[in-house]
């Protein structure tokens, strides 16, 4: 009821939910109480967490944030969100995020921008929330949320968690299944835990994670209790630097926040080691050719023909895919479209496409062989703090450069956490971001513990 009667208060100013679901929480609520009383209680009995709304819920309108499936109910539920709601979690709502989940700043919603809950001192400008899975952020940010599910591409949970001050661990490529959450690029999607406290993610996680049929990417891994790898002793642990994180122009403030994260762990008895990944200065090139290509692809199926919106008085079939992608989908969601269509193109392909597969191969290298001299990576998550709104840039590659320190550990499918570590001098947080071996999330897990 607290959590339900603050999402009533605050989120028409956050606009952290897209779908508020009050009246099934509280009713699920009821059932908790009655399996908490027996006994009979999983380990997320009762919990309240916002659902991104990428994650498909049986009966509960999903929207993507898109206009084109503004009002799509759908008949069934991920495996993900089934997952968590068979360890007795309690859904408040759909939150929202960039239009399909492209975008940097949850400014490309349908249903308009979120805002972070932290300000800079003594300035009242909103800031951005990060994104795509800015409206998690913001909802557990703001205690809207106890924690929330997010799913990340390029960047989309670690992005916003660091904007927001929160934990955001995206899993190892095929650690959660995808069965039920609507496709951006396929071959780097995957649903994480977004949480306040890095063993809240370890326990969400935990429910998340697993092998699903349903899905022929997600593996067939036993999943461990993370949450035994909170607190545990970093003596030798391997903690490798990549010099090529630090980024011409880099702020002072963010050489700051890693120097400190280096600092703590060295003190847990960590050993640092630099490192180098070569092939990092392509990783933001590349996956601007590899997701828009996956995601033109994916996103074909919305024509206006089998589900979603269709443009009304279309005169031919090409007039109503026209008429219907063009009203239906946002600015930024068309020139992803266009872009992949573009490298996909019978003219283009091996210079494009085929190209970046072979860089991604190459990056994907970087990570083995750094792998074989240490445990664990450390690096910013973003190359600045939250900005405000207005201080959007006009030129989108702008926007894409958010991402630069966040695609190279999706691009090798590895998997990766940004843990709040300081405040800037204006008052805002900063993340820095852990890179683990796959399927190695317990790594990750602990050293984030003895960061946060
Ligand atoms: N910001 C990146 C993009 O716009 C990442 C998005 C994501 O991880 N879903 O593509």
């Amino acid at each position: 009821k607290a959590h339900t009667d603050a999402v009533e208060t605050l989120n028409g100013r956050i606009n952290a939910y897209i779908t508020v679901t009050s009246d099934l929480a509280l009713e699920a609520a009821k059932k908790a109480d009655a399996q908490l009383v027996s006994g009979d209680a999983p380990a997320l009995t009762g919990i309240p967490l916002g659902i991104k709304d990428l994650f498909c819920t049986n009966g509960v309108r999903t929207t993507a944030a898109s206009k084109i499936i503004g009002n799509f109910v759908p008949p069934y539920e991920s495996t993900v969100t089934a997952k968590l709601l068979e360890n007795g979690a309690i859904f408040l709502g759909k939150t929202n995020l960039d239009e399909f989940a492209m975008g940097s700043a949850n400014l490309t919603s349908a249903f308009g921008g979120v805002e972070n809950p932290w300000h800079r001192k003594g300035d009242p400008s909103v800031m951005v929330p990060g994104g795509s899975s800015g409206g998690s952020a913001a909802a557990v940010a703001a205690h809207i949320a106890m924690g929330a599910t997010g799913t990340d591409t390029g960047g989309s949970i670690r992005q916003p968690a660091a904007y927001c001050g929160i934990v955001g661990l995206k899993p190892t490529y095929g650690r959660c299944s995808r069965w039920g959450t609507i496709a951006f690029a396929s071959s780097l999607d995957q649903a994480g835990p977004m949480t306040r406290t890095v063993e809240d993610a370890a326990i969400m996680l935990t429910a998340m994670a697993g092998h699903d049929p349903k899905d022929s990417t997600c593996a067939d891994i036993a999943v461990p209790d993370y949450r035994a790898a909170c607190g545990r002793s970093l003596k030798g642990l391997r903690v490798g630097i990549p010099a090529e994180y630090r980024a011409p122009g880099m702020s002072e403030e963010i050489l700051a926040v890693w120097q400190k994260g280096i600092d703590l762990l060295r003190e847990a008895g960590c050993e640092i080691v630099d490192v180098s990944l070569p092939h990092t200065k392509y990783g933001l090139a590349t996956y601007y050719i590899i997701a828009p290509a996956e995601c033109s692809s994916n996103l074909a199926r919305y024509d206006g023909v089998r589900f979603g919106e269709r443009a009304e008085g279309a005169t031919s079939l090409d007039d109503l895919y026209e008429k219907t992608r063009h009203n239906g989908f946002g600015e930024e969601v068309r020139r992803r479209i266009l872009m992949g269509t573009y490298v996909l193109s019978a003219g283009y392909y091996d210079a494009y496409y085929l190209k970046a597969q072979k860089v991604r191969t190459l990056i994907q290298r970087d990570f083995t062989h750094a792998f074989e001299k240490v445990d664990v990576l450390l690096t910013p998550t973003a190359p600045t703090a939250a900005f405000a709104r207005d201080e959007k840039p006009e030129d989108p590659v702008q926007m894409y450069l958010n991402d630069i320190f966040t695609v190279p550990a999706s691009m090798a499918g590895q998997p990766a956490m940004s843990v709040p570590v300081a405040l800037d001098s204006k008052g805002l947080p900063l993340g820095l971001q852990l890179i683990g071996k796959h399927f190695d999330e317990e790594t990750i897990i602990a050293v984030g513990s003895a960061l946060e």
